[in-house]
């Protein structure tokens, strides 16, 4: 089977024409879209692809303007060249894998994964057939990134938030505005007493649609300066420079990444408080999930530093290489 990456964490399988994640010179392939974050849709926003309904939603809110095939999870698409059936990621809302079986074989690509799942996604399946080529996302493939259950960090964004509140300080929670948000909101929604939550303009329309999905969002409302007082914050770390954001007195910052388990990027922003939740796999479950799938190839994307991961995958006797190394692979 030829796995071709194209850059931009674009996959294409030339003899199914087949692009993942990516738009590509082919113009006889079918572009299946893993999820809805910017580094997975194609810069081209008027060509015709195929994702969940959550994803078609959410990329229409961010400007794609193409035709989008919805697909149910579940669900097997009989292409001329392949099969393609579609699994829940548990990344984000609408987040999904895609199992791809062809003459030359079968191939899951993960997209951007989590297991367990975030709270704040359909969930994570595996199909049950064999997989004998399994792309994986390694964004957090160190032995250093192990995660506490979501129960331990929502509770640690609940505390953080009724401390500073206590304090009459503004509790303000660095998230990224589409999925790392909606999951903090789903924590504070259980706050008692409860709490409301602004949340930064970039994110209303990603929440709406949140809950048009029918994921409970709790009691929040747009940003508002005037506002603020006894309410929690919610932006991206790249709004923290804006003069609204930078005016605001007496704040607290919690950066809410699985970045925050390095103490260094925390300190950049001068975050009080660290809360490493990440909607990603960390490094234990990307190797139950590689045993568990058992795959003939394991290929890693996304990954900063593969050579670690594939030095504990090939010790359990594993066949693998690092998609991003080469341009080009048959196997
Ligand atoms: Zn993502
Ligand atoms: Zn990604």
């Amino acid at each position: 089977m030829q796995i071709r990456n194209t850059g931009h964490n674009g996959i294409h399988l030339p003899a199914s024409h087949i692009v993942l994640d990516g738009a590509g010179s082919d113009p006889q392939a079918h572009i299946f879209i893993s999820h809805a974050h910017s580094d997975h849709v194609p810069g081209k926003r008027s060509v015709p692809v195929y994702a969940s309904p959550a994803t078609a939603a959410l990329m229409r809110a961010r400007g794609h303007r193409g035709p989008v095939r919805e697909l149910a999870f579940g669900q097997t698409l009989a292409l001329p060249s392949a099969d393609v059936t579609m699994y829940p990621a548990g990344h984000i809302l609408g987040s999904a894998m895609f199992f791809i079986e062809t003459d030359e074989g079968s191939l899951l690509y993960t997209g951007d994964c989590r297991r367990p799942p975030s709270p704040a996604s359909e969930g994570f399946a595996l199909p049950d057939r064999s997989v004998d080529q399994l792309i994986i996302e390694a964004t957090f493939g160190l032995p250093l990134y192990k995660w506490e259950p979501h129960e331990v960090l929502f509770s640690q964004i609940r505390t953080f938030a009724a401390k500073s509140l206590d304090a009459e300080a503004v509790p303000i929670l660095l998230c990224y505005s589409l999925g790392k948000a909606q999951e903090v909101m789903m924590a504070l929604a259980a706050s008692d007493p409860p709490v409301t939550v602004q949340i930064h303009p970039a994110g209303v329309p990603l929440t709406r649609i949140y809950e048009e999905f029918g994921m409970s969002m709790g009691h929040w409302e747009p940003f508002d300066p005037e506002n603020l007082a006894g309410k929690v914050l919610l932006i991206p770390s790249s709004a923290l420079n804006n003069p609204d954001i930078r005016m605001i007195p007496n704040r607290r910052l919690a950066y809410v990444s699985g970045w925050a388990s390095i103490d260094a990027y925390g300190s950049r922003l001068m975050a009080d408080t660290l809360i490493p939740l990440s909607d990603h796999l960390d490094f234990f479950s990307l190797m139950d999930l590689c045993r568990e799938i058992a795959p003939g190839h394991i290929w890693l994307t996304h990954s900063p530093n593969p050579d670690v991961a594939l030095h504990y995958l090939q010790k359990e006797g594993f066949s693998c290489g690092s998609l991003e190394k080469e341009q080009y692979r048959e196997v």
